[in-house]
Formats: structure tokens, sequence, C-alpha cells
């Protein structure tokens, strides 16, 4: 049974004829039909997999050229569109929903010749921190069965921790990638906002949105990054340089200055192992030769109360799309006015979490309150932008804990909105910023779980996290 462990090396024992790209597909369709009960994916597309394999073995044996990412096999979260396969964002909203588009993102792999097996399961829109809301019901985490696998892109990290594809795509808003890496022990990065073109991508909270990877080696997060890259004429806010040649330069040795959050690192709701396992990471950077100092930032009370303000209030807008006439479900029941059609079509088809969001962000745009609050929080904002600029003239990366805890159990959260909102405090920053972020695994908890470490970088500097990412997993 094939075992990933990178791009390269897959490629590889292609060449030397040692697999053949139709049965490792077959191997991951039997995976993930044996781990079924972990609920990662939503659906898969077994035969449309198995012709693309057939084709690239045919291609490889003929002598003909392949794509750069022939026969890599990769899992897509259900907020990314593909023409022509259902899309739900894990909501009965768009239940019968088919893109009549291919995301750019997605569509840059597909041309590289990467296989998608299937749909990852993950939190309705995008919200939420434990894949708990989500209609097609909860993800397991593949370390420990009774904890959540984080979220919302919790099906991506499941999949790629049990081995059920060899890299996936995610959606990172406030942390949608990295927090569920983390909890399942993988890699996961967040690019900046505007590496990578959100057209095709379903909007939660479209200054914040960002598509990102979840991997086991920084190998393949760079070479995935690189294909999916650079300026879309589909989308205005894609940063206008051509990415870097990641995959080439990840390997190049630096020194880099470092600094890490002393706030963050004596947080009281940080677990005292998590800290533990940062701080002997720090000596061992130091020890590695490597500049790494401790500075206060003093934005760590602001960052969550600035992120749920302007995301509430972009997801109201966003999702005010979905009134059952132009997208969603329709009622079927008898209604009385517009007015009522609306309401019903809305109840009727999104969950709690997508409920509370969608109030939150209409109250705090209402008229009465926008300066109080959306307007505050937008001056925070640029405060913490401002800020974050400064750090950057000084470091090149800065370290935090991904989460400040690891995997919680199911239920032991989903009651309090506050508490889960509140452990987001460690990855929002980095949207709010529009900066890079990367967690990859340090280390093991006491209760059996694995742990992570997160770094950032300046803006559009997501080749910095790759060459630490890869110093660190030599
Ligand atoms: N947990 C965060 C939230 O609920 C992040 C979600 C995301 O990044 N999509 O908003």
């Amino acid at each position: 049974m094939y075992l990933h462990r990178s791009i390269s090396r897959f490629h590889r024992l292609l060449s030397d004829g040692e697999i053949s790209c139709e049965s490792v597909v077959t191997g991951y369709l039997g995976r993930i039909e044996r781990e079924s009960r972990l609920n990662a994916f939503i659906r898969t597309y077994p035969e449309e997999a198995l012709a693309r394999a057939r084709d690239i073995d045919r291609r490889l044996s003929k002598g003909q050229p392949v794509g750069r990412l022939h026969g890599v096999v990769i899992g897509v979260k259900d907020v990314i569109c593909h023409k022509d396969h259902p899309l739900s964002a894990a909501s009965r909203m768009l239940e019968g929903f088919r893109p009549l588009f291919t995301a750019t993102a997605l569509q840059r792999l597909l041309d590289q010749d990467a296989i998608v097996i299937g749909s990852l399961n993950c939190d309705e829109f995008a919200m939420g921190s434990s894949n708990e809301n989500s209609a097609y019901g909860r993800v397991l985490n593949p370390c420990d069965e009774t904890r959540v696998p984080g979220g919302s892109s919790g099906g991506s990290a499941a999949a790629v921790a049990a081995g059920l594809c060899m890299a996936s795509l995610g959606s990172d808003t406030g942390g949608s990638v990295r927090q569920p890496a983390d909890f399942c022990g993988v890699m996961g990065l967040k690019p900046s906002y505007g590496r990578i073109s959100r057209h095709g991508l379903v909007a939660y909270a479209s200054s914040f949105d960002q598509i990102g990877l979840l991997g086991i080696c920084p190998e393949d997060l760079a070479l995935l990054l690189e294909t999916m890259a650079g300026p879309d004429g589909h989308d205005s806010t894609t940063l206008p340089d051509p990415p870097p040649a990641y995959s080439s330069e990840i390997d190049k040795k630096r020194t880099f200055r470092i600094a890490y959050l002393k706030q963050a690192l004596h947080h009281p709701a940080l677990d005292p192992e998590i800290a533990a396992g940062l701080e002997g990471k720090i000596r061992e950077l130091a020890g590695q030769g490597h500049r790494i100092e401790g500075i206060d930032a003093g934005f760590m009370d602001f960052i969550v109360p600035a992120y749920y303000v302007l995301t509430t209030a972009e997801a109201s807008s966003n999702l005010s799309r979905y009134d059952g006439v132009r997208f969603g479900h329709r009622t079927s029941h008898p209604v009385e006015g517009m007015e009522d059609f609306y309401n019903l079509s809305r109840s009727e088809a999104f969950g709690k979490e997508v409920k509370r969001r969608i109030m939150l962000g209409t109250f705090v745009l209402s008229a009465g309150y926008y300066d109080a609050y959306y307007g505050r929080a937008q001056q925070a904002r640029r405060w913490i932008m401002e800020k974050t600029e400064l750090i950057f003239n000084d470091f090149d990366i800065l370290l935090l804990p991904t989460s400040p805890s690891t995997a919680f159990r199911f239920g032991e959260m989903s009651q309090d909105a506050v508490s889960m909102f509140l452990a987001d405090i460690f990855t929002v920053y980095a949207n709010l910023a529009g900066i890079p972020g990367i967690s990859f695994p340090i280390g093991r908890h006491s209760n059996g779980m694995p742990f992570g470490i997160q770094a950032l970088s300046s803006a559009a500097d997501e080749l910095t996290l790759l060459q630490f990412a890869k110093s660190q997993y030599p």
C-alpha cells in the first residue's frame, strides 16, 4: 500500500515503475471507505479519479507530457467550486447546487494533472472551530476519535492525517487551516491575503478569506502553493506580482530574526505543556544560531473582538445572497408575501451558528451601532496592521502558539460560543493583518494529542515561512 511522504518521492516511484497512478488512487479510495466513520469526506469521485489516473499512466507509458502535479491526490474543502460537481458549504442551504465554473486555484491544480478524490466536510459556511457545525455531521479526529478535528477545515485536516489523500485544500478566514492542522498533527499554510485567487471560493468574510493548504511536508505545500498562486483577472484583490519559485528556493539556508509575543507565551488560557513546548522550541532555535527575542505587542486583547465584529458584518452581507430566489434552499411552505418567503427559506436551511453570525453582523452594522462597533473594529484593524508592519521591520518571523489547547472533546465547547471564539486568539491575528501563517507539529501532549507551533511573516512573504518550516523539518 502506497504511503505518502512527499510529492517528489511519489513522482520518483511513478517514473521508476514501482507504482502506478491507478493503483495509488485505488488504494486511497479503499482507505477512504475503511475510514468512512471519520466522516472526513462529504462525497468522493471514484470513477472520475480513476479515469484521470489511468490517463496519466497511459501518457507516462508513452512518454507523453504530464503536468507537474500529475497524479497528486487531493481532497477539496466543500467551499471551493468545481464545475459540475455538487457544492454544499456543509449547509442545507446549498443542497442540490452545482457550480457553473471551477475556482481559479483548483483549476490551476487540475491543469497540472492533480486528481481530486472528493469533497471534504467542514463547518457550515466555514464558520466554526470544531467541525461540529456541519449539516453533514461531525468529523472525528484520527488521533483520538472522541475529540474534534478542529475547524472549520476539519475534514481537510482529518483526511491528510488519516492518509486519505496526499494533501488538501481548505479555507482560512481566522485560522480554519492552521488550527485543524494543529489539532490533527499535520501542516497547514494560510498564504497572504490576495496570494491565491478567491474566485470560486464561497465567501464568508471577503476581506479575510484565503484558500490554504494542508499536507505533511513543507515541500508539498510549496509546490501546491506555487501552482495555485498568482494574479487572477477574476479577483481584483489578488497580489499583482507573480509568486516566487517557492519549491526551488525552499532549501535555502538562512539565519532568521525571530520574535515571539511574550503576552501569547504567558497567556492564561495557554495550556502549560504547549507553553513548555514553545519555550523548548525557542531555546532550540537560539541554539541553531537564529536571533530570537520576546516582544510586547499590546494588541492581544483587541484581536478576537475586532475579528468577530468585522467577519460577522461581512458575513451578514455575503450571506444575504441566499434568499431562496437567486441562490439557496427555497421553502415549500405557503407564505404570505416576500418577507415571509425570505424568512422561512433562510430559517429552514441555515444552521444555528450561521444564524448567530448573520444576526451579530446585522447588529454591528445597524444604524445606531455602526460607529460603536463596526467603525471601531475597523480602526482597531488598521492599528493592528500598522503595529504589524513595525514588527516585521525588525524581524523575519513571529512565533505564536497555534491554539491555546490540544483538540478538545466533542461537546466540550459547543455550548459556549464565547469560549469557542476566544480560543481563536492566536490564529485570527494573521487574517486581520493579511499576513501569511504556517502551523506545523512540534510535540505531543501528555493527553496523547499532537500540538504545533505557528510562524507568521510579513505580507506576501510565504517563502520565509516555508524555508523556516523546512529548516525545522530537514
Ligand atoms: N474559527 C474561526 C471562526 O469561526 C475561523 C473560521 C475560518 O477560518 N473559516 O470564524
